[in-house]
């Protein structure tokens, strides 16, 4: 059976395929003209850019929406994402991976639903979504896709760690000293700036999504100080492992349809 998947994050997997086409598409959200599509045998692969190409979007100016909406009309059904994340726990260490299980939603300014009165969705199990939605969001990953994920990240001999929480930042400065002492009371592992509303609007259209959180550097005061090259440069020393951790992603055959975090 087909199987459609898509990745969000850095551009830097784009060449895992030769042959690829660029997708434009509509939304009623607004327009997304960054995905490429490739070929992986019977299977379709999507690749989106969350920042853009050229990474000129920062994280909450991000159409979260219009992505997402996107994803949805090329018939995605699995989401595998990507993030740059701080550390806020001093035993886990920049260039290691984390496969969180858990969110804090600590955003300010964010579009965090399509269901705001007029929206009707339908998906392919019959079903039909509209006016006001209130999903349950008890486990905020797809624990399908999170698996895959650790093992892939396994597989090429990576350090993963197989649990976290998530907490998302609204960016995009950096947090404060004040603020990383704050998260580590409230039991955070990890802060990003990206995976609110992405994981949520997933959920409510009805696709697995999990996020794969490489740690760039820790949170501030933990440290020294914390700078934008520091992050872009260590992730682009990870590139090689991601991809192939992404190539792992893309060969996998155990990606259920029927998964139950799809409520
Ligand atoms: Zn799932």
């Amino acid at each position: 059976m087909q199987k459609k998947i898509a990745i969000i994050g850095g551009s830097g997997v784009y060449d895992l395929f030769k042959k690829a086409e660029n997708i434009s598409l509509k939304t009623p959200y607004g327009k997304v003209d960054n995905i490429v599509k490739a070929k992986h045998g019977n299977n379709e692969i999507y690749f989106l850019p969350r920042h853009g190409p050229k990474h000129s979007v920062p994280p909450h100016l991000i159409n979260y929406r219009a992505n997402i909406y996107a994803l949805y009309k090329l018939g995605v059904k699995q989401i595998f994402a990507t993030n740059a994340v701080g550390s806020i726990d001093l035993g886990i260490n920049p260039g290691e991976f984390v496969v969180p299980d858990q969110i804090i939603d600590m955003t300010k300014s964010r579009q965090l639903t399509f269901f705001e009165g007029t929206a009707s969705f339908s998906f392919d199990d019959k079903t039909k979504r509209d006016g006001v939605v209130h999903l349950d969001y008890t486990e905020p990953y797809c624990p399908n896709l999170r698996n895959i994920f650790v093992k892939a990240v396994e597989d090429i001999g990576e350090m993963v760690y197989t649990k976290g929480v998530h907490i998302c930042s609204e960016g995009p400065r950096f947090e404060t000293p004040a603020e990383i002492i704050m998260y580590q009371k409230l039991g955070g592992t990890v802060v990003g700036m990206t995976t609110v509303p992405e994981s949520i609007l997933a959920r409510e259209l009805k696709m697995c999504y999990a996020t794969l959180c490489l740690i760039t550097n820790y949170g501030a005061g933990m440290q020294e100080k914390v700078s934008h090259e520091e992050v872009v440069e260590l992730f682009k020393q990870k590139t090689k492992q991601i991809k192939e951790i992404m190539k792992k992603i893309i060969a996998t055959k155990a990606v259920p349809l029927d998964c139950k975090c799809k409520v």
